[in-house]
């Protein structure tokens, strides 16, 4: 039977779109096509399992892409107080912590759930274990081939996300590999909100330490971004949202790529050399072991003066102005060489993706495909850690639900 909306993906955006379209227009058939057992398997996840489901401060400057503007349009139209208003509607009220919006019951399996009685209530046919294998192009609409059978729709919803999160959260690419035997431009992808390797020989003495720093992204010793924030040491690299923030960046480039990180942001480095300088005064006869307690996490201190070539054992007053000059400049800037990252497995979006200068932005259809639409993260759009990711899922795919009342009403 041929349907009136065909959604590839019940993840964050389908479903959002799914939902927007019956309630503009209950007449219309709206079916998607799921390949996991359950819808909305990602969103469980997010957030550790809170949902960060939005930010207060939507703004472009937290998203990426070769053509960021893009999302310019269906950010503004469908921006964070109208996603409160939407999933107000269904029964989850938002609370905020800082800027960034949670629902109230702190449970993104709640958001499924709300989402997903929404789209039976308004009755979306929602067909699950259902792969989609292939995408025809027919006369009027298209034919889409999946491992349970053909289906066929007057418009498409591309909604199929990329490969964050890995096989487990439906993520596989093959839609975009469709897409790519269809013509359309693909932008390298790579993960982003990802944990970075590293040099391990002083990550792994620190693991286990958290600390307060401002992380520097430097390629070919030049800063690319920073980011302040609590830092993890693991065994494998660094870790926390400040690492998790700049990773973006530290993905997708050449050259030598290090995270500097300052552990006294706080302070100039003149300011902080006199205070060491002080400090080895007032602390003369203690042993070297025993300088940092105090003042730093005594396992990252000590780590830091013997980087410095300085032996625990000898005291304070050893310290002459030279030594405490490099330790000083350590703990403006410990460098890690950056070795690449933890993969798309374990990263929450993937930068890169198909090209939007193939998409209007006003309505996310296809400039080569009549009827075929697009939304959330198999487009070229990436938010920062925060709740830019789902923001973009939400106001995409409530655009491309206008976009597709708009075409098929023009269509009759
Ligand atoms: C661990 C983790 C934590 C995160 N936390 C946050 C957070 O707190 N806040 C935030 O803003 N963002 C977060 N994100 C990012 C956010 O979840 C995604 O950006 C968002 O879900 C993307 O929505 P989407 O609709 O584009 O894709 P998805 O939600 O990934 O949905 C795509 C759907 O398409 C289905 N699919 C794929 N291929 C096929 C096929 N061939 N046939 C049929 N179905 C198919 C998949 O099974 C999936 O259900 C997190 C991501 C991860 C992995």
């Amino acid at each position: 039977m041929l349907k009136d909306v065909i959604i590839i993906g019940a993840g964050a955006s389908g479903l959002c779109a799914a939902i927007k379209l019956k309630q503009q227009n209950s007449a219309i058939s709206v079916t998607i096509l799921e390949r996991l057992p359950r819808v909305g398997k990602k969103i469980s996840v997010t957030g550790n399992g809170r949902c960060n489901i939005t930010n207060r401060r939507i703004a472009l400057d937290s998203y990426h892409g070769e053509k960021t503007s893009f999302a310019e349009f269906a950010l503004k139209k469908y921006d964070n107080r109208l996603t409160e208003d939407f999933f107000y509607m269904l029964g989850v009220p938002f609370v905020f912590e800082e800027n960034k919006a949670f629902p109230a019951s702190f449970q993104a399996s709640s958001v499924v759930d709300a989402l997903r009685f929404a789209a039976d209530e308004l009755g979306v046919e929602t067909l699950t274990e259902t792969r989609v294998t292939d995408i025809s192009p027919l006369k009027s609409g298209y034919k889409i081939s999946t491992d349970k059978g053909v289906f066929e729709g007057k418009t498409l919803l591309v909604c199929s996300g990329l490969y964050s999160g890995g096989e487990k959260l439906g993520c596989s690419g093959d839609v975009p590999a469709i897409l790519k035997r269809l013509g359309y431009r693909a932008v390298k992808a790579t993960p982003a909100i990802v944990q970075l390797k590293t040099e391990t020989d002083v990550v792994r003495r620190l693991k286990g330490i958290k600390i307060n720093a401002l992380a520097r992204l430097q390629n070919n010793g030049k800063t690319v971004r920073k980011e302040f924030g609590e830092v993890l040491f693991c065994d494998y690299g660094l870790s926390g949202p400040p690492i998790l923030q700049i990773s973006r960046n530290a993905s997708r480039l050449e050259g030598k790529i290090t995270v500097c990180l300052d552990l006294f942001p706080e302070k100039q480095g003149n300011e902080l050399l006199e205070e060491l300088v002080k400090r080895a005064e007032i602390l003369k006869d203690r042993s070297l072991d025993e300088f940092f307690t105090g003042m730093l996490n005594k396992r990252l201190g000590q780590t830091v003066l013997k980087l410095c070539g300085l032996l625990l054992s000898d005291t304070a007053a050893s310290l002459d102005i030279k030594a405490l000059k490099k330790v000083c400049d350590l703990l403006k800037g410990l460098e890690f060489k950056v070795t690449g990252n933890t993969g798309f497995i374990n990263s929450q979006v993937t930068a890169g993706g198909i090209s939007t200068a193939e998409f209007y932005d006003k309505t996310m259809m296809s400039k080569k495909h009549k009827g075929l639409f697009a939304a959330g993260e198999i487009l070229d759009i990436d938010g920062d850690c925060g709740g830019f990711n789902l923001q973009w899922a939400w106001s995409s795919g409530m655009c491309a639900a206008d976009g597709i009342i708009y075409y098929l009403k023009e269509k009759k």
